[in-house]
This record gives structure tokens, C-alpha cells and sequence, in this order.
């Protein structure tokens, strides 16, 4: 159990809650007695300050430590931006996903086949109740509120989606203007959002509209186990009350600090336009340090004129903003604050470079407070990462979770995709993103292991691998769960979910890049990063920008990978090479009459030619011999190539000599014959690797001296992470 000592700070804390509890109620019971909104002019005054957005937010929030309660007062602005009337409004209430046993979420955690089950003890569970709502002009809405349940299976008891009814619909272009409080018990952290101790990381805290989608109605999902989040784009202003001693990190830039020092409290402001979520940090242990980065200083001239070049853009177009990085660390870490700033300046320039320049002025990483498990998860400019032990120089972590992290500022940040429904657009094309710019700033590293609590990289040196390298050994056994494009909830489990959204997704891209070449694909991915900033694209809209860009017909590849369960795996099934008979047996018509040749005249006729060569013995003995090489391909998965994308087959005869051949790989076999005047050593189909997807590279290739057979190792050298792999599937997010 987690219990708090109550020292003499908290239960003065814990009084003046009380007291301004009391005072709220006055100003409240006041408000509602004269019918003034709760909402001053002031206030709406801010709201209205700043860009423009159909969605608004201002929330006062006050943590009170010694209960580990929320209370806060919330302000919505939503303008309706479709053609529809919108009758009624759906939040999200994620905290109810730790209030009790009924939940979605812990009902799917105790399915069982789940990585991340969910261990709650008694006093720590999590809610929110939201106690007020009500339009600008006081109407009360809280009488139609409702829980809904859409999901299947159907979870009847969750609470993590609320519904209210307006007195009238919203009309196309209309505002509606909401005033909500609400309290929240803070869960001892499930999920990534919770306490331990004092230490405080508060994501997805406050209540939530989902996404209206016109002619569709509200895409508001439930709490689910595997799932992350789908929100609409807003301004944010958020008002952050905690005790004076602690240090506070948060999504968008701090634009006033007030203190109360006969309470022992502080109100920090942060504002941030165009963001969709909202978390922020608290706790006593923090260092806070920034930094600057300043794009000359990280980004020569040449690169940006090769960026250009390489995206075919004008210089202007690629050249980056200077940022304001802010690093939240734990004291027993204050050891690795440059590698966490290294990091971050390499993420922030190759992100910035390759899919556009990074919009905001802030970007925050925190190493989140010991034990609070909220390690490896994104939000709107913050990010959590972790480093739990003393790395090791080998592994490149934190490195590789500080790139992954701040990438999501990017895929999911700036491309909000809707992860609750096609997770691989967020997940996927960051991760194939982080192992972009790790291979760049970092080159391959060590995959970690912890045995006990103790890494074993300090005793062994494990092979260095590429973060593609790494991926692929994980993602290439679990094709037959699930497709890659699937629901969050609907996957076999959690394991089938992080490989596929992760790993298969990314090594699936990696392919498409070997498919498209380094450039095409480079275009690709900034024009969807580009296009759909701000916006909510879907897989549909990638595969359009992959045709667009390329202008070819691609798809077949999604077709193939991401929509079916089918297995990728192309090979040899066998190689030979057998001298050609000049001579061969049997009857012959020779000048009207039968003849058979039979052994005796071969051999005769054969001495003859050799002698007539200049005698038995000389080195070219095979001189004049031709060797009829047969080659046997097969498709052993359902998967197959584009007809426009045909396979390659490369064969290597004994003088060194090669010759390639193309299959279309339609079919479930194809047989072929060369001809050359030596034997083959080895052939391999596919020899540049570009289908990086193929579950069994080992078959690709087929010596004739044993020996050779099997020119990649990976698999094999990888299975042993495989394992610890998983595990740390649940911890990156
Ligand atoms: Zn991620």
C-alpha cells in the first residue's frame, strides 16, 4: 500500500482545501441564486484571445495531495462545424476506467491473454464525477446525463463515456458554451495517469468531448485496455493550482505563475492553440532544466539543401523554427541530462527536417517520478520517457523512448489520427519514423536486458542491431492474429496489438521504402505529414498520397499487409545444375534408317572430341560443357507481390558470373532453367532484401555448397530477444 504519512505540509494543505472548498460552494450557491454564470467576463475575455479554433477550453484545476483528489471548474466552447444540427454532446471520462471492476478496462484486463493487467489495491482506485454542467446562461444539463456503452462485447456497467442532451440542437455554424466542475480521485497510476507518493502524472484527467463526425454522429469510444485516445483540436488555457514546493511540467507554455504563500500554493497558467489532449506533472523531486534549440546551431547549410533537394521543396520550406526545450528529471538521474537534451535535439531536428517543422514553441520531456509507471507515452508538447536504471553506453536508452516520444509530437500530435480505430497510423509510422532518426544520430545499438533488475548488458556485450533489425525479428510471427488495420479493443490480445500496430506496421513501411526508394518514400511521408496537419487523416488517406506521390497503383501492397492476415514468405525450394547430355540414348532416325545410340558409341564418340580437343587431362575439361541450371521458387504465404512489383532472382555460378530473372510471384511456384557453361554456387530471390516483410529469410536463399545456405542470420540472432521484446511492447506507447 501506498499510503501518505500525514506530516505537518499536507494537513495544512488538506485545511485550506476545506476552506476554498467552502468559499467555492458560497461563490457557487451565489452564482446560482442570481443567476450569474460561474463564468466571468474576464474569462470569457481569454477564452476568446488567441487563434481561432471551433473547440475551446479553460479549466482551474487544484490538487489536493493529501486526499489525491482533483476539483476543477471547466469551460467548453464547441462550435459546430457541420452541416448537421447536433442534438447532443459525448465526453470522455477515462479516470472511470479505474473506478471498479465493471469497467471496460479492467474488465478486458482480466481476460487474461493481456500483457498489461491491471493490479488495483484497496484505496486505489480511480474516478471523475462530473458534478456540475451547464450551459452559459445556466440552464442545467446534468438531469439528461447518461453513460453509453457502444463497444462490442458490451461492458453495461462502464462509465468512461458520458452523453447530455441539449435543450435545443446546435445548428450548423453555432456555438455552445458549457461550464462543467468536476472531482477526481487520483488512481494510485493504472494506464500511465495516477500518483505514487507525491508524484503525480495527469493525463486524460478532465472531460472530454469525442470527435463529432458529420452525417456519423460522435466517435467516442470507451476506455479500452489497448487503446489510446481521438479528440478534436483546441485551444487550451489551464489553470494548475499545487503545493508551493512542487515542480510542474505541462502540455503547451507557461504564461503566468501565482503564488498564495499563506496557503502554501502555487497557480501555474499554460496556454497552448492547436493542440487535442492536455497533461501535466507534478512532483517535489523534479530538476527542472532548459535548453534552447536553435536551429543554425544544429543544421548546416548543406543539410537543408540536401533536405530540399531530397523532398523537392524550396530551401524556405524545410528551414526550422528554434525551440524551447524543458527537461523534468529525477534527482538520481541528474546524470544523464545531456543524453536526454541530445537526444531530443536530434529528434526535434530530423522530425523538423524530413516531415516539416515543428509548430510549437515548447517541447517538455519529463523522466517521470519513480515508481508512477508513466514512462513512454506522448502528449500534445510533453512527453514522458524513463530511464530505470544506469544505462549502459551500448543501449541507446533513454535515447530510443525521447525520439519515439517526442516523434508522436508528429504521428498522432500533428496527424491526429483516430487511434482508437486505426492505431498503426500513429504507432507504425513512428516507429518506423524513431528507427529513421536513431539510425541517423545513433547508428545500430544493443537491445537492453534486465534479468532481476540488473542489466545484463553490463556483463555481456549483446550484437548491435538496427531498430528495423529489431522489429522485424519481433513482427513477423504474429501475422495470423490479427490484420494490421484493426479496432483497438478487437485484437487477440495486447501482444497481437503492440506487434502488429508497431512492429509489423513499421517493417511493412520499411519495405515500402526499399519498394519506392529512399526519396519517393521521403516525399510520401512529408506530403502526409503536411497535408494533414491538424486534421484527422485515416489509413484511406495514406494509401492515397502513396498512389499520389509514386504515381502508381499501390493498392495491392495495403491490400496484401495491412488489411488481410496473410503471410509473406517467398524462397527456393531448389537448386540444381546438371551437365547437358550431347549425347543421348535411344533410336534415332539418321538417313532413312533407325540407329541407336547406345553407351559404347557415346563413350567413343566422346573420347574422340576429346582427343581431338589436344588429349585427356587439360584443365578445360569442361570446355564445351554446358550446364542447364534449374531453379525451383515458391510462394509459401498467402501474401503475394504486385504484378507491377515482380521479384528478383539473382543466381551465382561458380566463375563468379551472375544472372537475375524476374517472377511476377502470382502464382504458388514457377520453375526455371539457365543455361550456362559452369555450374551454379547459389541463388537468392530477392538478394537486396527490399521485402523486409518475409517472414523466413533463411529460404531466400539456396546454396549448393551446404555451407553457405542461409546468408542472413537475424532471425536466429534476434530470438532471444524476442521475449524480453514483448514485455517491453506494454511499456512504449
Ligand atoms: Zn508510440
Amino acid at each position: 500500500m501506498d499510503m501518505d504519512r500525514p506530516d505537518l505540509k499536507r494537513s495544512k494543505n488538506s485545511g485550506g482545501f476545506l476552506r476554498r472548498a467552502v468559499q467555492a460552494f458560497l461563490c457557487l450557491a451565489l452564482s446560482a441564486a442570481t443567476g450569474i454564470s460561474t463564468f466571468s467576463a474576464q474569462e470569457i475575455a481569454s477564452q476568446s484571445t488567441g487563434q481561432t479554433s471551433p473547440l475551446r477550453y479553460e479549466i482551474w484545476v487544484e490538487l489536493d495531495n493529501a486526499r489525491k483528489m482533483l476539483r476543477a471548474r471547466e469551460n467548453i466552447v464547441w462550435q459546430n462545424t457541420t452541416r448537421d444540427a447536433v442534438p447532443d454532446m459525448l465526453f470522455h471520462l477515462y479516470w472511470n476506467a479505474f473506478k471498479n471492476e465493471k469497467s471496460t478496462v479492467l474488465q478486458e484486463s482480466r481476460q487474461g491473454s493481456n500483457l498489461r493487467s491491471i493490479q488495483t489495491k484497496e484505496g486505489e482506485w480511480g474516478w471523475i464525477d462530473v458534478v456540475s454542467l451547464k450551459l452559459a446562461d445556466g440552464r442545467d444539463l446534468l438531469p439528461t446525463r447518461e453513460f453509453v456503452i457502444r463497444d462490442e462485447p458490451i461492458h453495461e456497467e462502464d462509465q468512461t463515456v458520458m452523453r447530455i442532451v441539449f435543450p435545443e440542437p446546435v445548428k450548423p455554424g453555432e456555438n455552445v458554451s458549457l461550464r462543467l466542475e468536476f472531482e477526481s480521485k487520483v488512481p494510485r497510476t493504472m494506464l500511465r495517469s495516477g500518483y505514487y507518493q507525491d508524484s503525480y502524472f495527469i493525463g486524460q484527467w478532465f472531460p472530454k468531448p469525442g470527435v463529432y463526425q458529420e452525417g456519423k454522429g460522435w466517435n467516442c469510444h470507451e476506455y479500452h485496455l489497448s487503446s489510446e485516445f481521438f479528440a478534436d483540436f483546441a485551444n487550451f488555457k489551464v489553470h494548475i493550482t499545487v503545493p508551493e514546493d512542487f515542480v510542474v511540467g505541462s502540455s503547451g507554455k507557461l504564461t503566468s505563475v501565482s503564488k498564495d504563500e499563506a496557503q502554501n500554493k502555487a497557480t501555474y497558467t499554460y496556454e497552448q492553440s492547436r493542440i487535442h489532449d492536455f497533461a501535466w506533472t507534478a512532483s517535489p523531486n523534479f530538476i527542472k532544466v532548459e535548453r534552447d534549440f536553435i536551429a543554425d546551431r544544429e543544421v548546416t547549410p548543406k543539410e537543408y539543401e540536401d533536405t530540399a533537394r531530397m523532398l523537392g521543396l524550396a530551401l524556405e520550406e524545410v528551414k526550422l523554427p528554434n525551440v524551447k526545450m524543458t527537461l523534468l528529471i529525477q534527482k538520481q538521474h541528474k546524470g544523464q541530462v545531456d543524453r536526454h537534451f541530445k537526444a531530443l535535439r536530434m529528434a526535434i531536428k530530423y522530425y523538423g527536417l524530413w516531415y516539416g517543422p515543428y509548430p510549437y514553441e515548447t517541447a517538455t520531456m519529463v523522466d517521470p517520478p519513480y515508481r508512477t509507471d508513466s514512462g513512454g507515452m506522448e502528449y500534445p508538447t510533453l512527453f514522458t520517457a524513463g530511464t530505470s536504471y544506469f544505462p549502459t553506453k551500448d543501449v541507446l536508452s533513454p535515447e530510443g523512448v525521447i525520439i519515439h516520444e517526442f516523434g508522436h509530437g508528429y504521428w498522432y500530435g500533428l496527424t491526429a489520427n483516430n487511434e482508437f480505430e486505426e492505431a498503426w497510423l500513429d504507432e507504425g509510422i513512428n516507429t518506423y519514423s524513431t528507427g529513421k532518426v536513431m539510425a541517423k544520430a545513433y547508428g545500430p545499438g544493443a537491445m537492453g536486458f534486465v534479468f532481476n533488475g540488473i542489466p545484463l548488458n553490463w556483463f555481456i556485450p549483446f550484437p548491435k542491431n538496427y531498430d528495423y533489425e529489431q522489429n522485424r525479428a519481433t513482427a513477423i510471427n504474429i501475422v495470423e492474429y490479427d490484420p494490421v488495420i484493426t479496432p483497438s479493443w478487437k485484437f487477440y490480445s495486447d501482444a497481437s496489438y503492440g506487434l502488429n500496430v508497431y512492429m509489423r506496421a513499421a517493417t511493412c513501411l520499411v519495405t515500402l521504402e526499399r519498394l519506392l526508394g529512399q526519396e519517393t518514400m521521403a516525399r510520401v511521408m512529408r506530403t502526409f505529414q503536411m497535408r494533414f496537419r491538424f486534421k484527422h487523416p485515416t489509413s484511406e488517406d495514406f494509401f492515397t498520397v502513396v498512389n499520389e506521390v509514386t504515381g502508381k497503383q499501390m493498392n495491392w501492397f495495403f491490400r496484401e499487409l495491412f488489411l488481410d492476415t496473410l503471410n509473406f514468405d517467398y524462397g527456393i525450394a531448389s537448386l540444381r545444375s546438371v551437365e547437358r547430355q550431347k549425347h543421348v540414348r535411344g533410336v534415332f532416325d539418321f538417313e532413312g534408317k533407325k540407329e541407336e545410340m547406345t553407351e559404347k558409341k557415346i563413350k567413343e564418340l566422346e573420347e574422340k572430341e576429346s582427343s581431338d580437343k589436344g588429349g585427356k587431362g587439360a584443365k578445360s575439361g569442361d570446355q564445351g560443357k554446358t550446364y542447364i541450371t534449374s531453379l525451383t521458387l515458391r510462394r509459401f504465404g498467402e501474401a503475394k507481390v504486385g504484378k507491377e512489383a515482380p521479384l528478383k532472382v539473382l543466381v551465382v555460378f561458380e566463375d563468379g558470373t551472375e544472372e537475375s530473372r524476374l517472377w511476377d510471384g502470382q502464382a504458388r511456384w514457377i520453375k526455371m532453367d539457365l543455361e550456362k557453361p559452369v555450374k551454379a554456387r547459389y541463388a537468392v530471390v530477392d538478394p537486396e532484401t527490399v521485402w523486409l516483410i518475409d517472414s523466413n529469410l533463411a529460404n531466400n536463399s539456396y546454396s549448393l555448397k551446404a555451407v553457405k545456405r542461409g546468408v542472413w542470420h537475424l532471425a536466429a540472432k534476434l530470438l532471444f530477444g524476442v521475449q524480453n521484446f514483448l514485455q517491453s511492447v506494454s511499456g512504449l506507447m
